[in-house]
């Protein structure tokens, strides 16, 4: 079974096109390999954010797709979206550091500026009537 064109640029491996929510398998199953097993379930999240359900439930039919067939069997996709899923259930998820928001500086102050202003020509308007 051979990679299936997306689009020009987009080739997928059969597993990832085969699977409704296109999750990278290829890069969950090599970082569980090394033993990431963090990092494997926030590839998973890219693309599919329930990885401890869909490791249950799913009917996997990245599976079916699997090229791996040709040699054995199917890599056990499903199972090892469980595994991962759980180990980090039991160990805790890490959640990433916030993004720190970004302060714009508006270019001339405008809305302290503007009330200054008004107020400034309501106090002359205040001060002409008043005074003269
Ligand atoms: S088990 Fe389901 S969700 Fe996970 S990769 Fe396979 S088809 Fe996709």
């Amino acid at each position: 079974m051979t990679a299936t064109l997306i689009s020009e640029k987009r080739l997928l491996p059969p597993c990832r096109a085969a699977c409704p929510a296109h999750v990278n398998v290829q890069a969950y199953v090599s970082l569980i390999q090394r033993g990431k097993f963090r990092e494997a379930v926030e590839v998973i999240r890219k693309d599919m954010p329930f990885p401890a359900i869909c490791g249950r439930v799913c009917f996997s039919p990245c599976e079916d797709a699997c090229a791996r067939v040709n040699v054995d069997q199917a890599v056990a996709i499903r199972a090892l979206k469980r595994l991962v899923a759980d180990i980090e259930h039991e160990q805790g998820r890490v959640t990433p550091e916030p993004i720190p928001k970004i302060q714009r500086k508006s270019r001339h102050n405008r809305g302290w500026t503007c009330r200054v202003n008004s107020s400034l020509r309501t106090c002359k308007a205040r001060l002409s009537r008043n005074c003269f």
